[in-house]
């Protein structure tokens, strides 16, 4: 098979540990001690080794080196980490290798590694400009810590990042949300993931912000719901004054710059998790790996159990219908700005966007939450606001 007939694949490899654990955070990512990590990265090597064996009619287009904290564990386990992926992967000479960092991770030493070893994209977790938000997030950085990171990233030769932000974080005002989209935008970043606070149940933010939490003491409250919406088309107004173009919900880039990565899962292109509990879409099928480390350390990857392995590891396998994959094409299509292309739809299920969708999309257009611009049908700025209730309506029974 030549490269050309091979089909797209995406890649997400989890590294699950952090420094510390953040207050709002339930991302499967804890600390860890060095000697696991390295047992970690061994075993995820024996995994890609497995994985990429049922792989070899795919070309990846993109790799997404994800967490918990990447930059937090020895580089030199990035780099047999990417080795192994070269090996047993056929990456497209111009995929986009993206590595998440997070500052205060000694990232002066790494960046310039992770830049040889092929990684072409840094997203750096930064959340807020402002200290003291910084401190009731639970980061262990300051924002003159990730300044020097950003530096660093740039001096390493990284023409692409991103940097990650959040709204709606306790004690957030208008004024302070503004410095920090005016701090960030002067760095000219290549891309800002913007996204608001969710408290979610089982992190300590539940304890103290969930339902029938006090929020008292120390803790500053959460803005409130004016608060919060003002922040949200603050986010889109100030990024647009600066040149950065919104392209999904919570997702803005210079021109030329979105990540590749994240459309691919919009527009469903296949991709592959690698490691403790990531996710895949794959085939038709959506599976998550193992979550519990002991379990996952434990999987015999090498070949003659390798079948076993691979079905231990991935568990139940949810083989989608026909109705549930134009149910996430629109889900996901319309997350993005551009919206879902009636073409595509037709050259994908073999029926037409309107005769699925017709009656639902009539309606919506004639209450302003969706639009259509030739093929193009897509969220309206209100029905961007209310997304989650306009998606919902393209659920099919
Ligand atoms: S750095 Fe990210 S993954 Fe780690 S605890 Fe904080 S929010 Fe979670």
């Amino acid at each position: 098979m030549t490269n050309r007939q091979k089909k797209p694949l995406e890649l997400y490899v989890h590294i699950p540990f952090c420094a510390s654990k953040c207050l709002y955070c339930d991302f499967l990512s804890f600390r860890a001690l060095r000697s696991v990590q390295e047992e970690y990265i061994m075993q995820l090597i024996r995994e890609i080794r497995a994985q990429g064996a049922c792989c070899r009619e795919y070309q990846v287009t993109t790799v997404f080196i994800g967490g918990g904290t990447p930059s937090v564990i020895d580089p030199l386990l990035i780099r047999d980490l990417m080795q192994s992926l070269f090996e047993n992967f056929h990456i497209a000479g111009d995929a986009e290798i993206t590595i998440e960092v997070n500052p205060g991770t000694l990232l002066q030493r790494k960046l310039p590694v992770y830049r040889a070893l092929g990684i072409n994209r840094v997203s750096i977790g930064l959340q807020s400009a402002n200290n003291r938000e910084l401190q009731y997030l639970g980061r262990i950085h300051t924002f003159e810590e990730f300044l020097k990171s950003f530096q660093y990233a740039r001096m390493s030769g990284f023409s692409n990042i991103n940097i990650d932000l959040m709204s709606s974080i306790p004690g957030q005002t208008m004024d302070s949300w503004r410095n920090t989209l005016k701090k960030v935008t002067m760095l000219k970043p290549e891309h800002i993931s913007a996204y608001s606070l969710i408290v979610e149940e089982g992190t300590p933010f539940f304890e103290m912000y969930g339902e029938g939490a006090n929020a008292c003491g120390q803790s500053p409250s959460l803005p409130d719901e004016d608060t919060e919406n003002r922040l949200y088309h603050l986010t889109r107004s100030f990024l647009a004054e600066q040149g950065y173009g919104r392209y999904e919900i919570s997702n803005y880039s210079r021109p030329g710059w979105e990540c590749r990565h994240n459309i691919g899962y919009w527009t469903q292109i296949p991709y592959l998790g690698l490691g403790l509990g990531a996710a895949s879409y794959i085939k038709g099928c959506r599976f998550a790996n193992e979550r519990d480390m002991d379990a996952y350390l434990s999987l015999d990857f090498s070949e003659a159990f390798r079948d076993n392995a691979l079905s231990c590891l991935r568990g139940a396998v949810h083989h989608l219908t026909r109705e549930e994959k134009m149910e996430e094409f629109m889900f996901l299509g319309l997350r993005m700005i551009r919206g879902v292309s009636e073409l595509e739809f037709v050259s994908m299920f073999g029926i037409k966007l309107e005769h699925v969708y017709g009656a639902v999309m009539k309606q919506l257009i004639d209450n302003g939450l969706l639009q259509k611009k030739g093929v193009w049908i897509s969220l309206t700025e209100w029905g961007m606001d209310v997304s989650n209730l306009v998606l919902r309506e393209f659920l099919l029974d």
